[in-house]
């Protein structure tokens, strides 16, 4: 027997026995019996593995996704897995059990929906003609309330072909919410519920409800939509205190419209952020946002240091004291230029150097403490990327206007506040959604006049929203990502019983993979080689 090699699995028939006295182990579920064996045998031998199940073994992500049955067994994605089963139970539970909620599926096989996330095609049989798989079940869940299922929820898969992007996996879940008749606190309340109820034991209990924060202030203060409340590190204004510097760049910034100066006070910054890892922390940030920084350092004896030279002069030093609070052995770092660009800069190195404190042994961020925030508010609409003139919806077109805003959607519709919220836990966001538009006018309107959308792609919810469509709105929670926030994973990768790689490929069977020729031609498709 003892050639058995582990992981092998055996049938042994015997009796529990108490372990003689002295060999009990209390660290394991069955270390007080041990059972003494009358017959053994071999089910099934296990080869030689490519690693060892033990969690002090080092392995490669590439490795563990390779032979990911393996994988499965350590004990951290043991747990991961199963807190995830117990949270998705504990959820239908509440909702379906609790609320009157009704769990239903809705296709994977769908068309081409307008605006967001590029969608992944699967051709038929009919030439020319392909389907889409949904980004999110979102027109489904609404004609849900059209057809009088008041309460829809469903545990969804959804698809992205968003490329290589960190920490996105292009098939993920949502656990799926609509409601009719429900405004914003109402949907905020139910989720509040939700998790309070679902939440694991060991993590500690949540709050009756959760902050809310404009999408405003949370841009101001934090320089992001999803702030990490944890931590202060906030934003300040000190334009009024540095208009009286003569410095030609902070001058030219204060002259243009939206011009600003902003700042953020790094608590012992001074003493442990320093030297080329700062400079090129902070080159990183001027290249990528275009945003020159200054850093000011408060020394140990309290005078100051910095590039401004004569022109932070002691009683410029003093104002700035007093609204950042900086004290010995401070970081302050200065942003002047357009608003959006100064307080983004910003906001990003808030992350940056809170990790790099944290590194160096300064404790900002509480790893068992988790700050659930509302951010409501958001802008209707956004500039596009590629054609700044035009606009496109910050959440999706089926998103309705802030009530007090509704005068300025035919004038100046960049100024619309929408009906949208966002959920953020430390930081991220585990889930977004809005009241709906449940005019089919006003949704022609914003689909074809403001986003220069084909209607016609939508003809089926425009008629549905004649036909006796019920107020309602919704929301999703993306259930991989508050999983991995929970359980502290490092990517939503641990939290995926069979996740896909950065580049979105499957290592343990190499999916995507070709195709024969043959079965390209029922689908009328020939592939060109790349050049
Ligand atoms: N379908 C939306 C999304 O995936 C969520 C919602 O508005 O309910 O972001």
């Amino acid at each position: 027997m003892n050639a058995v090699p582990l992981e092998s699995v055996l049938l042994v028939k015997g009796t529990v026995i108490p372990r003689p006295s002295g060999q009990e182990n209390s660290k394991m579920a069955t270390g007080a019996v041990e059972v003494q064996a009358k017959d053994v045998q071999i089910l099934n031998t296990c080869r030689k593995l490519p690693f060892e199940i033990k969690d002090s073994v080092k392995k490669s992500e590439s490795l563990r996704m390779q032979y990911r049955y393996l994988d499965i067994r350590s004990a951290q994605l043991q747990y991961n897995l199963r807190l995830r089963s117990r949270m998705v139970m504990k959820m239908r539970e509440y909702l379906c059990n609790q609320h009157g909620f009704v769990d239903v599926e809705t296709p994977t096989l769908f068309k081409r929906t307008p605006g967001g996330a590029k969608e992944f095609l699967v051709p038929t049989q009919e030439p020319g003609k392909f389907y889409s798989l949904p980004q999110s079940p979102q027109q489904f869940k609404q004609l849900l309330m059209v057809g009088g299922l008041d309460r829809y929820f469903q545990v969804a898969r959804c698809y992205r072909d968003e490329g290589s992007r960190p920490d996105r996996q292009p098939e993920f879940t949502q656990i799926d919410i609509e409601m009719s008749f429900v405004d914003q606190l109402g949907i905020q309340r139910l989720v509040e519920g939700l998790l309070r109820y679902s939440w694991p034991e060991e993590k500690g209990a949540l709050p009756d409800s959760f902050p809310i924060m404009t999408y405003a202030e949370a841009m101001s203060s934090y320089g992001v939509d999803k702030p990490d409340t944890r931590f202060q590190m906030k934003i300040t204004d000190v334009t009024a205190e540095m208009r009286v510097l003569s410095i030609g760049y902070v001058q030219e910034a204060l002259s243009k419209s939206h011009g600003c100066v902003k700042a953020i006070r790094v608590p012992e910054g001074a003493k442990y952020l320093k030297g080329k890892a700062l400079d090129s922390t902070l080159q990183t940030i001027r290249d990528q946002y275009k945003q020159d920084i200054m850093a000011v350092t408060v020394r140990s004896d309290g005078s100051w240091k910095s590039s401004l030279g004569r022109n932070l002069s002691e009683e410029l030093q003093k104002v700035l004291a007093g609204v950042t609070r900086a004290k010995a052995e401070d970081l302050l770092l200065l942003a002047a230029g357009p608003l959006d660009t100064a307080c983004n800069a910003l906001g990003k190195l808030r992350l940056d150097l809170a990790s790099q404190l944290e590194e160096c042994g300064v404790p900002l961020r509480d790893p068992s403490a988790f700050h659930f925030l509302w951010v409501v508010d958001f802008p209707l609409f956004l500039p596009k990327e590629e054609t700044p003139g035009q606009l496109e919806s910050a959440h999706h077109p089926f998103t309705a206007p802030h009530p007090e805003d509704m005068a300025l959607l035919y004038t100046e519709p960049a100024k619309v506040r929408s009906q949208h919220y966002d959920l953020v836990l430390n930081g991220n966001e585990v889930g977004g959604g809005s009241i709906r538009i449940h005019s089919s006018e006003l949704q022609r309107w914003v689909l074809q006049d403001l986003l220069k959308e084909d209607v016609n792609l939508l003809s089926h919810l425009l008629e549905a929203l004649e036909s006796g469509a019920p107020p309602h709105g919704g929301i999703a929670l993306g259930l991989d990502r508050l999983i991995a926030v929970i359980v502290g994973a490092q990517s939503i990768r641990d939290v995926i019983a069979f996740p896909k790689s950065f580049r979105g490929y499957d290592l343990m069977s190499n999916a995507p993979d070709y195709v024969s020729t043959e079965d390209l031609q029922s689908y009328h498709i020939q592939v060109t080689p790349k050049e």
